[in-house]
């Protein structure tokens, strides 16, 4: 029996390699396999070892992922047969990335493994689209929200969602927004809540659209193009447009 390897729960960040963390990138250069989701860009990947195997076990459109329980398998093989393992996630391991589905099964094999962070979607899109996510006196909590969960349910508390001092960051929101909006409107929203979405946020491919809860939800069948979009929603927004000196006319603008 080989020495048992150890297993590297690592956040890749939003995209760009200059948003990895410094440690993200040395367990990166020493791996001997790297699996790796979808929203992982290849220029990240580029850094792993030249000759350690990269598997991609993420969805794409049209193609079906390896389902979890398969992933967890994998890497408690791949572990077993003595290999370091770099599991790669875009963004945070422990934010929406199943990172704890497959940490508690290592935990359980007895596989050794540590976890990384990395810069999660809602923290690099605010910062290039200049959005406070807190600020004095305008919002004082953020929560970060699922659009939807694995089987398309929506299961959120509205009422403490649409709370005035809050800023609300959700990830995989773009085909449900109407819904998430409904849902918000109905516990005391105004619809005219500032509200961003912003698409491949910290990469240089990065889009903005600027207006409101309404506006956006409208506009975001026509606008999203390959993804992925989070959307902010709060006051915190307009003061970003301010900040940015957008006037009314480039409010739904891009940049
Ligand atoms: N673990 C990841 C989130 C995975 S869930 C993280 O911490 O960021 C996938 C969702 O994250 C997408 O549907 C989208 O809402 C959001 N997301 C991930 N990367 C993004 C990016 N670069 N720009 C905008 N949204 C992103």
């Amino acid at each position: 029996m080989p020495r048992i390897g150890t297993v590297y729960l690592v956040g890749a960040g939003p995209g760009s390699v200059d948003l990895l963390t410094l440690r993200a990138y040395r367990l990166l250069r020493s791996a001997d396999v790297v699996v790796h989701d979808r929203l992982v860009t290849d220029e990240v990947l580029a850094l792993a070892r030249e000759d350690a195997p990269r598997l991609d076990v993420g969805k794409a459109p049209g193609r079906p992922c390896l389902p979890q329980e398969a992933i967890n398998a994998l890497l408690v093989r791949l572990a077993r047969e003595g290999r370091m393992v770099v599991r790669l996630k875009g963004g945070d391991p422990f934010i929406f990335g199943r990172g704890g589905e497959e940490a508690a099964t290592l935990a359980e094999a007895r596989v050794p493994f540590e976890v990384v962070p990395g810069v999660t979607a809602a923290l690099a899109c605010a910062a290039q689209a200049r959005i406070p996510l807190t600020l004095r006196s305008v919002a004082r909590a953020v929560t970060l929200a699922a659009g939807h969960t694995a089987d398309g349910e929506i299961d959120l508390d509205f009422d403490a969602l649409a709370r005035r001092g809050t800023t609300l960051a959700i990830y995989m929101g773009a085909a449900t927004l109407p819904r998430l909006r409904a849902g918000l409107l109905a516990h005391g929203m105004p619809h005219d809540t500032p509200a961003a979405l912003i698409e491949r946020g910290g990469t240089p491919r990065q889009r903005v659209l600027h207006g409101t809860l309404h506006s956006v939800t409208e506009d975001a069948p026509d606008w999203v193009t390959e993804g992925p979009v989070l959307a902010v929603i709060g006051e915190v927004v307009a003061v970003a447009r301010e900040s940015a000196g957008a006037g009314v006319e480039a409010m739904k603008a891009e940049y």
